[in-house]
């Protein structure tokens, strides 16, 4: 009964290290672990002792035999990673388990303990935080514009993927170590700036993301409904500054450009049956514009062939495991063509499920549910509509052939794109902060900027998965304590009190720790009576009502962190 990873890996990489017989590849030291599309374990070399399964952060991992019939083709994936072989004959051992990275080494003492502030609290900044708290004795202060933190992880995952979220549980671990804390609804660059984080911290890390979204430069893009996905997935998720967000699904037909997994997003949500969404923790406003919804078919249009779909091959399967989706005859034939040429396994894996899908022109609908065609070789050339959107005209690529779809709803979803920070350099057509391994570098020179480092989609731009940034950030951690042993990071000159004092002073509805677990059980508590995992808030100001029924830490506990403030200082 071999264990099998399934749609959710998240390829942090931390059941590789759990497992006793080094069977779970590419692990972070072989060379395909940055690019890899999920983690693969190994059929024959598994001894079925559960390790991974502890630990997994994203319960990716299950026995073969207790897969659902959704999760099924992940074990003929799982296997085809590796070469085929006579029954029982396992690969000769690499080594009998897997190198661990050692962790960055805080072996200096300068003005005080290492104490940095991070930008941010999505992935990456919770696995540099965690990298950090390693090492004895290291302070790591979070910063996030948001009462309520994890950034994409709470705004950006789909809600049928819940149990993605559950990596929120392993965050939640490291929130509540000793030497972390908390500074929420606090927006750098507006309640404080660089120099600030400077003067209480000896480094900072912005790990702000990448949070506008790539624009499409065509005619009508400013049409009532044009749209981006990311702004939907953050209105489905209930980010407060897209409650209001105007989605009209009273018509047929909605586009979304672009086939990432963001788009696969979106169009799995558009198509889903409410009453499964109505137990997850999907937004009360999208929820009802869902179930009043009218669409029968979403469209995601590439303007590439199939070859080059940009959606990985787990998502494919979780797709049409659960929806019905169609593709043209013209797309069928597409498909056949590259599966004549192409020889790269994984995209070979994913033509040959697009060419077991039904022909749009015939397809009768089994689930009753609007289906998802994925349509290929389209360019975009403008939106089509006078007042608002009527459908899309395209260009079949290639080719001087128009085509017209009509819509009432058109989303681009073609990536997204970093923002500049305030006092920080920043390379405008990558969309990234210029940097060295994480360490912040000048735009016309190669020198370090003081003090400052990236980690995650600001760092590297927008692309990988939840866990591709803890080795992200591992990297920049190290080239961090790299310069603290080295001595080249300034010393805080502000006592740490004075942090408390100056982030009160510019924002009087800073959200702790404490004030985030009340929110937190309070969005449980909503969920409860409708079988929800939460019910979230959808504006500031609840959330900070629900963080202010906070209780009041024990003495205890604000007596043991006075006297760790004074030997700070001692
Ligand atoms: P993405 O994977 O980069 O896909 C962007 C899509 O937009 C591609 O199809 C691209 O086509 C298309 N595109 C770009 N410019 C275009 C233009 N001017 N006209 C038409 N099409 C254009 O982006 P994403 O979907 O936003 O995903 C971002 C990252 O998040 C990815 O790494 C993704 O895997 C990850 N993510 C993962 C999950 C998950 O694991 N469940 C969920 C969501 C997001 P070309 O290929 O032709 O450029």
């Amino acid at each position: 009964m071999p264990h099998v990873i399934t749609q959710s890996c998240c390829s942090d990489g931390s059941c590789v290290y759990a497992c006793p017989v080094n069977c779970i590849h590419p692990s972070p030291d072989e060379p395909g672990f940055a690019t890899a599309e999920m983690l693969y374990i190994d059929p024959v070399a598994c001894v079925d002792c559960g390790a991974c399964v502890s630990a997994c952060p994203v319960g990716a991992i299950a026995p073969d035999a207790r897969l659902t019939v959704e999760q099924l083709p992940f074990i003929a994936l799982n296997a085809s990673f590796y070469p085929d072989r006579p029954a029982g004959e396992k690969l000769p051992p690499t080594s009998k388990l897997a190198p661990v990275i050692p962790a960055p080494e805080v072996h200096a003492h300068h003005g005080g303990p290492l104490t940095v502030a991070i930008v941010g609290s999505g992935p990456a900044a919770m696995y540099a935080a965690d990298e950090l708290l390693t090492q004895q004795g290291v302070r790591v202060n979070v910063f996030e514009k948001l009462p309520a933190p994890y950034g994409l992880v709470r705004a950006g995952v789909a809600p049928d993927h819940q149990t993605t979220k559950r990596v929120t549980q392993l965050f939640d671990r490291i929130a509540r170590r000793r030497e972390f804390r908390f500074f929420l609804n606090v927006e750098i660059g507006k309640h404080l700036s660089h120099d600030d984080l400077l003067a209480h911290h000896h480094a900072v890390i912005y790990a702000s993301g990448a949070p506008n979204d790539r624009r499409l430069d065509i005619d009508g893009m400013d049409l009532p409904g044009t749209g981006t996905a990311t702004e939907l997935v953050a209105w489905i998720n209930s980010h407060p500054d897209f409650t209001d967000l105007p989605v009209d699904l009273s018509h047929e037909r909605v586009i979304v450009i672009g086939n990432g997994n963001v788009a696969l997003d979106v169009a799995r949500v558009l198509t889903a049956d409410p009453d499964e969404l109505a137990h997850t923790d999907i937004s009360d406003h999208a929820l009802s514009a869902l179930r009043a919804s009218r669409v029968q078919e979403v469209v995601i249009a590439a303007r590439r062939g199939p070859e080059h779909s940009a959606f990985t091959l787990p998502e494919l399967i979780g797709l049409t495991t659960t929806a019905e989706v169609v593709l043209s005859g013209a797309d069928h034939e597409a498909v056949l063509r590259d599966l004549a040429t192409v020889t790269e396994p994984l995209t070979r894996q994913k033509l040959e499920i697009l060419s077991t899908l039904g022909d749009a022109s015939t397809a009768a609908s089994p689930m009753a549910r609007p289906r998802i065609r994925l349509a290929y070789n389209l360019t975009p050339q403008r939106i089509s509509g006078q007042q608002r959107v009527t459908g899309m005209e395209f260009v079949v690529t290639g080719s001087d052939e128009v085509q017209t779809i009509e819509a009432g709803l058109v989303l681009t979803s073609i990536g997204y794109h970093g923002k500049a920070i305030k006092d920080l350099p920043f390379d405008d057509k990558a969309g990234v902060v210029p940097n060295d391994g994480g360490r912040v570098t000048h735009s016309d020179s190669d020198q370090p900027v003081d003090g400052a480092y990236v980690a995650g989609w600001i760092k590297r731009g927008p692309t990988g998965f939840i866990g591709t940034n803890k080795s992200c950030a591992l990297q920049t951690v190290q080239r961090l304590v790299d310069d603290y042993n080295a001595g080249t990071l300034r010393n805080p000159i502000g006592k740490p009190s004075a942090l408390d004092k100056l982030v009160r002073e510019r924002q009087s509805d800073v959200v702790n720790a404490a004030g985030w677990r009340a929110i937190d059980a309070a969005e449980v508590a909503r969920g409860e009576s409708s079988d929800r995992p939460r019910n979230k808030f959808t504006s500031v100001t609840e959330m900070l009502d629900a963080a202010a029924a906070a209780p009041t830490p024990p003495l205890h506990r604000r007596l043991a962190d006075r006297l760790r403030e004074l030997a700070d200082l001692a």
